[in-house]
């Protein structure tokens, strides 16, 4: 077990009928609760460090943790960056050791998206990294405080998506059926047929972003229909901020070191949660 490219953890998941979380891990406290949650469940494991994270943590200083972390782990553990957008990040990361790399080309018209996405695969694939890319485009933005709807008009059309992959070369293809990031506005609605359509034709491992707010049925048939990755950001600060409201009240010797160890247990909770839905549990090999 140990630090694994995500395409080895994602290939089996679309094979097997379960998905793999990605959580981002913002801090020293996500980071803990995934790796004990994962352990504790046998789960195998993606740790994302988005792009728009990085004003929260120095990566020079970060990665060298997450990755002895991931070496370290008893359960297979990719490190992935998500939603890179910036040259020069994709050369750091992978300069770091990461095992993955998102390129996020979803506001950008086709071509370009996947002219830039094929230059990110080349350079990634030379050295044995990974590569997910996104068509259509997921609105908001992780851990967005302001309730989002999805856009149909902004859903990946599967026709588009068999000619991407095999244009580019991706790994794993992020898809807009849906989901948003950060929190719903209303009821989320997955366009399931739609979905099961760019897995025929695409025939690569689909990441599902916005996995925070939907329900475990939304899951379930988003997974039977070949989504392989779930990335999950907001429901872990939504249980952290709960618990952290807590401390309103608790003595004034309250340790700080003790009581953001019963965050890590609290963010551990909601992973293990989302680990048992997405079919995860078990699956470390
Ligand atoms: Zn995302």
């Amino acid at each position: 077990m140990a630090l694994v490219s995500l395409k080895q953890l994602v290939d089996d998941a679309f094979q097997n009928g379960y998905a793999v979380g990605a959580f981002n891990v913002v801090n020293m406290e996500i980071l803990q609760a995934a790796l004990k949650a994962a352990e504790e469940n046998k789960s195998p494991l993606i740790l994302a460090v988005a792009e728009s994270h990085l004003g929260l943590l120095d990566l020079d200083q970060y990665a060298p943790i997450l990755l002895r972390a991931a070496q370290q782990a008893s359960v297979p553990v990719a490190v992935h960056l998500d939603h890179g957008q910036v040259f020069s990040n994709f050369i750091k990361a992978l300069r770091c050791g990461f095992t993955s790399v998102m390129f996020d080309g979803s506001t950008l018209p086709y071509e370009e998206n996947a002219a830039k996405t094929k230059e990110i695969v080349r350079m990634a694939h030379a050295v044995g990294v990974s590569v997910e890319a996104e068509l259509g485009h997921v609105t908001g933005g992780e851990g967005d405080a302001s309730p989002g709807v999805a856009d149909p008009t902004l859903f990946t059309d599967p026709e588009e998506a068999q000619q991407f992959v095999q244009e580019t070369g991706i790994d794993a293809l992020a898809v807009a059926v849906g989901s948003v990031h950060g929190i719903y506005k209303g009821t989320p609605e997955l366009d399931i047929p739609r979905l099961a359509r760019i897995r025929e034709l695409a025939g690569v491992p689909l990441v599902l972003h916005g996995g925070s707010g939907l329900s475990d049925d939304d899951f379930r048939q988003a997974i039977a229909n070949g989504i392989a990755k779930i990335n999950v950001y907001t429901d872990l600060s939504q249980a952290a901020m709960a618990k952290i409201r807590t401390a309103q009240g608790m003595p004034q010797n309250t340790d700080f070191g003790q009581f953001m160890a019963q965050v890590v247990d609290t963010i551990k909770e909601a992973v293990t949660e989302k680990m048992r839905i997405f079919g995860s549990v078990g699956k470390a090999k």
